[in-house]
């Protein structure tokens, strides 16, 4: 049966058939046609890199089991479906934390890895691969590879990043880091222009283990290039906050955008908006690992926000 899975961006629109991988010991499920086949994850990616128009899309959510974690280590290794949500449940109540992080969390292993995603930390800790202990990974051909940087370091060098192409991840082990608590000590500045900014964020990189910036994109003249900069750190043992509560947000959508309102001047009211929401140059306070890195899914189907 042709599906309508798609990629975040939703485009392009593409017609392909599933079929789902429930147990990772099992022999990958290859067509007797010279259809292609793709391991798809939780389709966050951007373009099409998780589609596969005409063929079939291997599609990897019941790979979701925790196969071991070691809590004094802080070493996980899980099937290649577990999201980095359900990795964050089961970690940080333990004081640990994914070693890099994109800017959501509802993406499973295999697609971080297959896409090598980065996070806010990229000047400290580099991308996801970087701390990839090892995985499995299930060729076409029926052979499994146990993949590390020293056991078939080629397929583990081209797997991550290598988009599903060298074969199906069904495994990985993982080097979480610790953390005293899900606080971060964070900033948002004001700035500018563009010359603010990269003195903020010069400045910003020696200091801080977490930094990103919004720009509007939209200003002109002598606003051209302001925006706010955000930055922090995970609190310290000293300030880890007596109290604190996990945000719950669950803000949806409730009906699809029409096109039109994504427009230029839609699009400048909110940036002007959002600029100047913040009254101060500068503001510091505790803020949950979840609002800080996951701003966006805070708003179920945000993609009907922008109209797609
Ligand atoms: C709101 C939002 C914010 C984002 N922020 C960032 C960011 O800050 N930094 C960043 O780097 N990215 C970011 N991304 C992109 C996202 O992190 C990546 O696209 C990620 O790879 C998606 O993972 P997925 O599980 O959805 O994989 P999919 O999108 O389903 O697949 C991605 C790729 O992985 C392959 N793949 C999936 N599972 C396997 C497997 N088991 N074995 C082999 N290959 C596999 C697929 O074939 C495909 O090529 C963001 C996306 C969104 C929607």
């Amino acid at each position: 049966m042709p599906t309508t899975y798609q990629s975040w961006g939703n485009f392009p629109k593409v017609s392909q058939r599933t079929h789902p991988i429930r147990w990772r010991k099992k022999p990958l499920p290859l067509p007797d046609t010279p259809d292609t086949v793709l391991a798809h994850g939780l389709g966050r990616s951007y373009g099409d890199v998780c589609l596969n128009d005409g063929g079939i899309l291997l599609t990897t959510r019941s790979l979701n089991r925790f196969i071991d974690f070691d809590i004094d280590k802080g070493i996980l290794c899980c099937e290649a479906g577990v999201s980095l949500a359900e990795i964050l449940d089961l970690c940080v109540p333990h004081g640990w934390f994914l070693p890099t992080t994109p800017g959501t969390k509802f993406v499973t292993i295999g697609g971080a890895i297959a896409n090598d995603v980065h996070g806010k930390n990229h000047h400290r800790a580099g991308t996801f691969g970087r701390h990839v202990l090892q995985f499995e990974l299930l060729r076409s051909d029926g052979e499994r590879l146990l993949c590390s940087t020293t056991s078939h370091e080629e397929y583990y060098a081209a797997t991550i990043g290598g988009l599903g192409l060298t074969g199906l991840i069904t495994w990985a082990e993982i080097q979480l880091k610790p953390i005293y608590h899900r606080a971060i000590q964070a900033e948002f500045i004001q700035f500018n222009d563009l010359e603010e900014f990269f003195e903020i964020s010069a400045q910003s990189d020696q200091e801080y283990e977490y930094t990103v910036a919004w720009v509007d994109c939209s200003s002109q003249g002598a606003a051209l290039g302001r925006g706010i900069f955000f930055r922090g750190n995970h609190v310290t043992k000293d300030e880890i906050p007596k109290k604190w509560s996990v945000p719950s947000r669950t803000f949806t959508m409730p009906f699809n955008f029409p096109r039109f309102v994504l427009n230029r001047w839609s699009v400048s009211a909110f940036n002007w908006v959002y600029y100047h929401k913040q009254r101060q140059k500068s503001v510091s306070k505790l803020v949950d690992i979840d609002p800080f890195f996951y701003p966006l899914d805070g708003i179920l189907g945000l993609l009907r926000r922008y109209g797609a």
